[in-house]
C-alpha cells in the first residue's frame, strides 16, 4: 500500500509518473464523484490517474449543505428508489467509510397545522425509517436513532427559539452531515494510498484521440499544470469525466456531433450564523442540538448546526454565469433570512451574518426550465469507445455513481474485479472507535482541552496522532491559530505535507473552514497560515505576500459581490479577483 500523504514530493513524483506510463483508469474532476471513481478504480487493483483543475473539492463538493441524508422530501415526489440508495450510502457512510466525519444529526420538522400535517408527513418520516433500517445491519441502523413526534411544549422546549403561534408540534428525525471538502480529500487520500497518482492544479485541456472523426476512440489527454504553466499528455486505456458543471466542456472537446451529457447549473447559497443568532437547545440526554427542515414555496429551507454556528440554506435557481465562482447576491441573502425569520421569533439579521457560500448544482438537464424539478439522479455514459461521462446525483451517492462509471470505464478490460468500495474505510476511519473514546487520555497527554481533541478527532480521524505530534514537535504549531481558536497552526502544516494544500485559499477554505466560519473570513488569519505554509512549499516573501494579497481580494470581491442586487452584478463584482490558480 501507498502512503496516503499528499505531499510535495508526492505530486512531483505522480506527475513523472503519469507522464510516462499508460494508466488503466484516468480520472478528470477531483470533487467527490471523480475522488470516488479512483478509489474504486484503485481499490480494484488497477492503475489509476485522477486530476484536478483546481484544489479537491474545488466546485461544487465543498459547498453543499453537507447533509449525507435520503432526501426526505424526495419521497413526497414517490422517488422510492433514490431514496433507499441513498440512506443505503448513508448507513454506510457513518458506520463504516468515514464515522469520523459523517455524524447522525436529528432535525425537527415543524408542523404549522396539527392535525393533517401529522399525520400527512409522519407517515413519510415513518417510511424514511422503516426505509433506512430495514437496508441496513442491526449495527448501522442503530448508528442512526429513529423518529419522535413531538408536542407543541416538547417543540419549543428543543428549540426555544421557534415561534409559538406558528409552530403548533413537530416530528423529530435524524439524518448525517458531514464536512463535504474533508470527506472528499480523505477520498483522494485513501484512492493516493491505493497508489493512484493525483494531481490538483491539473487541468485537462484536450482528450488524445486514436485517429480523426466524431467516433474516434479517447487514449488520453492533454493536461495543464497550473504550478509551472507546463503542459503533458497522459495516456489512458479509459478516461472518465466526473466534471460536475463542467461537463459540457469535456463533451465539447469530443467536437460537436459525439452524443454527451447535457447538464446545468442551479445556484445553491447558504449563510453562516453564530450559535447565539438562534436560539436552539441540546436534546436532553443526547447533547445533540437539532436543526430544522422548513418548507417553502418550491423546495425546503435547511437550519443546520456546524460546531458552533448555524448554516441556513438553500436557494434553487438557474445559474448561466460563472461557474468557477458562483456569486451569492443581496437578494439570496435577503430570501434566506426572510424564509427562516418566519418561524423564528427572534428575526436573524444581516448583521450577524458570519460567512456565505454559493454552490452549483450539476443537474442533468431535462424538458423542464425549473431546476428544482432537474433530475437529480446521475447517469453514466459513453459518447466514444475510451470516455465515460458521470454526472448529476448528490454528494450522498458519489459513492454508487463512482462504482457505476467504473463498471462503465473497465467494460472492455479483461478480468477487473467487482467494486469494494461499499465497506472500505476512508483514511481516519479505520480504527475510529479506539480512538473516539480516547479523547480524554489524548487532552491529558497533549496539553490540549479535551473539546479541542474532539474537534481534531472529527477532522482527522484515527490520523489525529499525525497532528498531535506535530504540535508536540514544535511547541508553536500546538497553539490555536490567530483569528480561528478551533484550529491548531499545526493543522496548517499537515494541510501542505499530507493533505495536498497548495494554496493559501486550499488550508482557509476547505482543510479548514475559516473562510465562512469567522466575521473576518479568514483575512485576520492569512499572514500566519501563509507565514506556516511558506516553509514548507518553498515560497519566498514575495510569493507570501502575493498569496495574502490574493485572498484578501478574493474575500472583498465576495463581499462586494453580496452588496450586489441580482446574479449578473453579483457576477461581474466576484470576477473583480482572479482565480489564485490563474494568478501563479
Ligand atoms: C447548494 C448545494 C447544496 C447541496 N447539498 C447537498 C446535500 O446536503 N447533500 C447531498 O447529498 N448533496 C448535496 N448537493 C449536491 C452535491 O454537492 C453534488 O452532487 C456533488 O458535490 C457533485 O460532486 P461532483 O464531483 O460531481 O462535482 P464537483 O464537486 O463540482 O467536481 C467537479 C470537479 O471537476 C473539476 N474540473 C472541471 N473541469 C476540469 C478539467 N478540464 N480538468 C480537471 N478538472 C476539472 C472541477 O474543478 C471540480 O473540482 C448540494 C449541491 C449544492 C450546489
Amino acid at each position: 500500500m501507498s502512503s496516503t500523504e499528499l505531499s510535495p514530493e508526492r505530486r512531483q513524483a505522480d506527475r513523472a509518473r503519469l507522464a510516462d506510463e499508460v494508466v488503466d483508469v484516468l480520472v478528470i474532476g477531483g470533487g467527490v464523484t471523480g475522488a470516488g471513481a479512483a478509489l474504486d478504480a484503485a481499490s480494484r487493483g488497477l492503475t489509476v490517474g485522477l486530476l484536478e483543475a483546481r484544489d479537491w473539492a474545488a466546485g461544487t463538493s465543498s459547498r453543499s449543505s453537507k447533509l449525507i441524508h435520503g432526501g426526505l422530501r424526495y419521497l413526497e415526489q414517490l422517488a422510492f428508489p433514490l431514496v433507499h440508495e441513498a440512506l443505503q450510502e448513508r448507513a454506510r457512510l457513518a458506520t463504516t467509510i468515514a464515522p469520523h466525519l459523517v455524524r447522525p444529526l436529528p432535525f425537527l420538522l415543524p408542523l404549522t397545522s396539527p392535525v393533517w400535517q401529522r399525520a400527512y408527513f409522519g407517515a413519510g418520516v415513518a417510511l424514511y425509517d422503516v426505509m433506512g433500517a430495514a437496508l441496513t445491519s442491526s449495527a448501522s441502523a442503530r448508528a442512526i436513532p429513529r423518529h419522535r413526534h413531538l408536542s407543541r411544549t416538547a417543540t419549543l422546549a428543543a428549540f426555544p427559539g421557534l415561534r409559538g403561534d406558528v409552530v403548533r408540534g413537530s416530528i423529530r428525525y435524524w439524518d448525517a452531515q458531514v464536512d463535504d471538502a474533508r470527506h472528499t480529500l480523505a477520498v483522494v487520500r485513501t484512492a493516493a494510498g491505493y497508489g493512484a497518482r493525483t494531481l490538483s492544479s491539473a487541468r485537462v485541456v484536450g482528450l488524445l484521440r486514436d485517429g480523426t472523426g466524431p467516433h474516434a476512440p479517447v487514449v488520453g489527454v492533454r493536461v495543464a499544470d497550473l504550478t509551472d504553466g507546463t503542459s503533458f499528455s497522459v495516456r489512458a486505456r479509459s478516461v472518465v469525466a466526473a466534471t460536475g458543471v463542467w461537463s459540457d466542456d469535456i463533451g465539447a472537446m469530443l467536437g460537436a456531433s459525439a452524443p454527451s451529457l447535457r447538464v446545468r447549473a442551479s445556484k445553491g447559497v447558504h449563510l453562516v450564523v453564530p450559535r447565539s443568532a438562534i436560539d436552539g437547545a441540546d436534546i436532553p440526554g443526547e447533547g445533540e442540538q437539532a436543526g430544522l427542515i422548513l418548507r417553502t414555496a418550491t423546495s425546503v429551507l435547511f437550519v443546520i448546526p456546524w460546531a458552533d454556528r448555524w448554516i441556513i440554506g438553500t436557494t434553487d435557481t438557474p445559474w448561466h454565469l460563472d461557474r468557477a465562482h458562483p456569486a451569492a447576491s443581496s437578494a439570496d441573502i435577503a430570501y434566506l433570512l426572510q424564509e427562516v425569520n418566519r418561524v423564528l421569533t427572534r428575526p436573524v439579521t444581516a448583521d450577524s451574518i458570519l460567512g456565505v457560500y454559493a454552490g452549483l448544482r450539476p443537474l442533468l438537464a431535462g424538458e423542464s426550465d425549473e431546476t428544482s424539478r432537474l433530475s437529480r439522479e446521475h447517469a453514466v455514459v459513453t459518447p466514444v469507445p475510451g470516455l465515460v461521462l458521470v454526472a448529476g446525483g448528490k454528494y450522498t451517492t458519489y459513492r454508487v455513481m463512482a462504482e457505476d462509471a467504473v463498471d462503465a470505464a473497465v467494460a472492455g478490460l479483461p478480468g477487473v474485479p467487482a467494486s469494494r468500495t461499499a465497506h472500505l474505510p476512508l483514511v481516519g476511519a479505520r480504527d475510529w472507535e479506539t480512538v473516539r473514546d480516547a479523547a480524554p487520555q489524548m487532552a491529558a497527554a497533549s496539553g490540549l482541552e479535551e473539546e479541542a481533541v474532539v474537534r481534531l478527532l472529527h477532522r482527522h480521524g484515527d490520523r489525529i496522532g499525525d497532528v498531535l505530534d506535530l504540535a508536540r514537535s514544535d511547541p508553536a504549531l500546538g497553539r490555536p491559530l490567530e483569528g480561528a481558536p478551533g484550529y491548531l497552526a499545526a493543522e496548517v502544516v499537515h494541510a501542505v505535507t499530507a493533505e495536498g494544500a497548495l494554496h493559501l485559499d486550499d488550508v482557509l477554505t476547505r482543510r479548514t473552514r475559516v473562510s465562512i466560519e469567522t466575521a473576518h473570513r479568514g483575512v485576520e488569519s492569512a499572514p500566519e497560515v501563509a507565514r506556516l505554509m511558506s516553509a514548507n512549499l518553498g515560497w519566498d516573501a514575495e510569493r507570501t505576500e502575493r498569496e495574502v494579497a490574493h485572498y484578501e481580494g478574493r474575500v472583498a470581491a465576495e463581499r462586494e459581490s453580496q452588496r450586489m442586487p441580482d446574479d449578473s452584478t453579483a457576477d461581474a463584482a466576484r470576477l473583480g479577483a482572479a482565480d489564485v490558480r490563474a494568478a501563479v
